[in-house]
């Protein structure tokens, strides 16, 4: 261990301290940035000696990141980045808390995924989904693509565990050597209409087969399969995957860290049965209540992910909308106008959040019947009923929905 990394380490654990005492949180990105300031190669470093497994995708990347470190649980400690700090800092400061663990997995932002695997040397990718998301931040998500392809292209001695239904992904997974393929689904196609390698048209075969007219890219052969809760391994064993949190996407999401955990040598059953006893990923699909009525928070920061939790709703429950455009959302909120609220008719909406209004008039378009009331706890007051009530919120609506229930 160098001096610099030593000074760096002391620095950012006190920079991190003073801004919880400051009470601006828990100092994890403030601690990361001093530490990687003073030297810059301190990521590295601390991965150094440690087999790592980062995921990284548009959806999904903090619950798949929770069942795969829940399954390699089962065989020693892990250490992980928890909390959404998901850029470099983040996995520096997560990195350098823990130097005991030996193992690690870590959700990485979808640009940093070629920093973060030069730095860090990690033994296995999974790469979930590539959609559109904060349309005022990222690129299209076919360069995001393009700067995976390039990523793993090179003489690594990584795996990468790829989801076979995304054509973005497969072609940027298709760089490596070593892929695992896993039939994860894909939900929300509209963003790889088109070839990501030439361009031209993809054709779709049924539920989940797509071509390439062009090039003749195509879904690889599955190494494991999931119809419906079955998962099904590469030795044709089969699980039938009962989560504690709710969605075919989980499903998938399982089934790839499932796939992740066997590099480990963690057998699928073992995994399953390991994830199935989250109840709740970092308020994600936590069930509690308000005012003495049960409800449900659902995440959902950009269409695709918006398609899935509207698909784990309960189709009978009235559901509350709430949407934000600060800078953590992604300031332009067009995107509301891609998710097909048109599904809701028929059950009582609440339109809530900061762009409250742009919710209402997308749910007034879309047919359903809504009322509109800004303040969180109102808005659950609001729904109609006296049942359980869905919440489904982006990224900072979300945290204060949590704060609202008393969950962080
Ligand atoms: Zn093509």
């Amino acid at each position: 261990m160098t001096a610099r990394y030593q000074v760096a380490r002391a620095a950012g654990a006190t920079a991190a301290g003073l801004s919880r005492l400051a009470g601006r949180g828990t100092g994890t990105q403030i601690g990361g940035r001093v530490i990687l300031a003073i030297d810059p190669t301190a990521m590295a470093r601390a991965a150094g000696g440690r087999e790592l497994a980062l995921v990284s995708g548009t959806n999904g990347k903090t619950t798949t990141r929770t069942l795969l470190v829940a399954a390699l649980e089962t065989v020693e400690p892990v250490v992980s980045n928890a909390g959404g700090a998901n850029l470099p800092a983040g996995l520096t400061a997560a990195l350098t808390a823990d130097t005991t663990s030996r193992l690690g997995v870590l959700e990485v932002d979808e640009p940093f995924l070629p920093r973060v695997v030069e730095a860090v040397e990690p033994r296995v990718v999974v790469l979930l989904n590539l959609s559109r998301d904060q349309l005022d931040r990222y690129a299209e998500v076919r360069r995001l693509a393009g700067i995976w392809h390039d990523a793993l292209t090179g003489p690594h001695a990584l795996a990468v565990v790829a989801n076979a239904d995304d054509p973005l992904v497969v072609w940027a997974a298709s760089a490596a050597k070593n892929v695992v393929w896993v039939a994860a689904g894909q939900g929300w196609t509209f963003d790889s209409t088109s070839c990501p390698a030439c361009g031209d048209i993809l054709t779709r075969d049924g539920r989940r087969g797509w071509r390439s007219n062009g090039c003749g890219l195509t879904r690889p052969t599955p190494d494991w399969s999931v119809t419906d809760r079955t998962v099904t391994a590469p030795d044709g064993s089969s699980y039938d995957v009962e989560l504690a949190i709710p969605g075919a996407v989980n499903v998938g999401n399982a089934a790839l860290a499932a796939a992740a955990a066997a590099h480990w040598g963690v057998a699928p059953g073992a995994a399953f049965a390991a994830m199935a006893r989250i109840p709740s990923v970092e308020g994600r699909y936590l069930e509690t209540s308000f005012a003495g009525r049960p409800l449900r928070l659902l995440l959902a920061k950009n269409p695709a992910g918006w398609v899935e939790a509207l698909a784990m709703s309960r189709p009978d429950a009235p559901v509350v909308v709430s949407v934000n455009a600060r800078a953590a959302d992604g300031r332009d909120p067009s995107w509301l106008w891609d998710v097909p609220f048109e599904v809701l008719r028929g059950r009582h909406a609440v339109a809530s959040g900061e762009r409250s209004r742009d919710v209402a008039v997308r749910l007034r378009y879309a047919g359903v019947d809504h009322v509109r009331v800004d303040d969180p706890a109102d808005a659950l007051r609001a729904a109609h009923g006296s049942g359980p009530v869905e919440v489904l919120a982006n990224y900072t609506a979300f945290q204060t929905f949590r704060r609202v229930v008393g969950d962080g």
